[in-house]
């Protein structure tokens, strides 16, 4: 199976996918599937892009909207976390993992989903200790805290991914697992970005969540994005232990290296998107169920109607260039047939749009515990405001230089009437990771 990794996909799908095209013509290969680490902006309209936390000069309709309306179908298969710049109304409709449009699925918050016979696993936004713990409180439309708040990892959705015992292929995280550095050249990562020394040498660059993820799962692959620069490293679990090998990608601009393409083993194709029977088992038990019940709950129910995730089914009106909407106001929280139908598959009552005051659920993602310990603190709505991490300062920093840059490229493209020359790195000889480089003193370059 031939799978390409994009890092941040920040609304350009348009351009990955001609990117895409480009690579399967020149090299006369066909990829199976993109994986998209975050950032993928799937905003469907003027009410979905209030939702997106981006300064408001950087508020731009990108391409999703094309897709969701039909108007574009992507043509790859393609899987996608969230990062910390997304619709985040339209991404919690799909709590537990959807359709965003067609050939386009969203893990979810946390989650496990099945390509073939290749087990993927995601957990979506960035880590921030002080939204940890709480519960998904947050609803659309949002406060200037809650629309950061509500893409900040919570524990809740962590604990579920640590049950996971059965193999991980392929593990997406948007912010990199804090302590990944120091298995890479670290050294040369620096040096290209002088910002990230004190954080890498203080052991504090990335996320405490995904770290315990990495060395709980190991998955074979783990890829990352969000500090928009490429970066490898081969992670081993023990002596003797199995590797891990990681790979953060830049975002989608002229030269840089947001895309990599590997083969992995696998059954022969065609391949499918399919719902993972241990994942959803995880999500059954989330009602303290033995989770041997709960997987022959979910083994009988996908015997009976197939493990294909339910279809997109689109939920808002989708942007129309000729007939702006900007001043249209919410009309409350959507509920996501695809979510409904999930959920009474695995008879699991609805709480995504319960305010924190209703909800009763002990085990529900809106409410704040450990499934471990089984404690119940009610989440605190006492969000500080400044709540800006240091990297999503970097971050929009770093997209007031690039954004000129693609500006220009754009230009000169339309001129020319070619492909956009984005980096794709589609070299001759790294674009392919082997399955059986030996890691070197356990650094790697892909
Ligand atoms: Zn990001
Ligand atoms: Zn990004």
């Amino acid at each position: 199976m031939r799978i390409a990794i994009e890092g941040c996909m920040h609304g350009d799908l348009d351009k990955v996918y001609q990117t895409l095209k480009r690579i399967e013509s020149q090299n006369g290969t066909k990829i199976d599937l993109l994986l998209c680490c975050g950032d993928f902006q799937a905003v469907r309209n003027e009410r979905d892009m209030e939702c997106l936390n981006v300064p408001l000069k950087y508020r731009e309709m990108k391409s999703f909207w094309k897709y969701y309306s039909g108007r574009e179908i992507a043509p790859v298969p393609t899987i996608f976390i969230g990062g910390n710049h997304e619709a985040s109304n339209y991404l919690w409709e799909l709590y537990y993992g959807g359709y965003v449009a067609p050939n386009i699925y969203f893990l979810g918050f946390g989650g496990v989903i099945k390509f073939g016979n290749v087990r993927i696993g995601g957990l979506s936004g960035i880590y921030n200790a002080r939204s940890y713990r709480t519960g998904h409180h947050e609803r659309a439309p949002y406060n200037e805290s809650t629309i950061r708040s509500v893409y900040h990892v919570r524990e809740y959705d962590v604990l579920k991914l640590m049950q996971v015992e059965e193999p991980i292929d392929i593990f997406l995280s948007h912010d990199w697992p804090v302590g990944i550095t120091d298995c890479g050249n670290w050294k040369q990562l620096a040096r290209y970005k002088p910002h990230f020394e004190k954080e890498i040498q203080e052991k504090t660059l990335g996320s405490k969540a995904a770290a315990q993820l990495l060395e709980k799962l190991r998955p074979t692959y783990w890829f990352s994005a969000h500090l928009h620069c490429k970066f490898a490293a081969v992670v081993q679990h023990g002596e003797g232990g199995p590797l891990t090998k990681f790979l953060a990608l830049d975002k989608c601009l002229p030269r840089r290296k947001f895309l990599q393409v590997i083969d992995i083993e696998s059954e022969p194709g065609p391949y499918e998107i399919q719902y993972d029977v241990e994942w959803l088992a995880i999500t059954r038990k989330a009602t303290q169920l033995e989770m041997e019940d709960c997987r022959q709950l979910v083994s009988s129910r996908l015997q009976e109607r197939g493990t294909k995730p339910f279809e997109f089914t689109p939920t808002a009106r989708p942007f129309d260039p000729t007939h702006s909407d900007p001043n249209g106001s919410f009309s409350g929280c959507l509920r996501n047939p695809q979510t409904e139908s999930l959920l009474q598959l695995l008879e699991l009552p609805y709480l995504l749009d319960s305010t924190p005051e209703s909800r009763e659920g002990r085990y529900s993602p809106s409410a704040a515990h450990s499934i471990q310990r089984g404690s119940f603190v009610h989440n605190s709505e006492d969000i500080p405001i400044d709540d800006v991490d240091e990297s999503e300062l970097e971050e929009e920093a770093d997209d007031v230089d690039t954004g000129k840059e693609l500006v220009l490229e754009a230009c000169s493209e339309q001129k020319s009437g070619l492909p956009p020359p984005l980096n794709s790195e589609i070299g001759q000889s790294s674009w392919l990771i082997s399955h059986h480089r030996k890691p070197c003193k356990r650094v790697v370059v892909f």
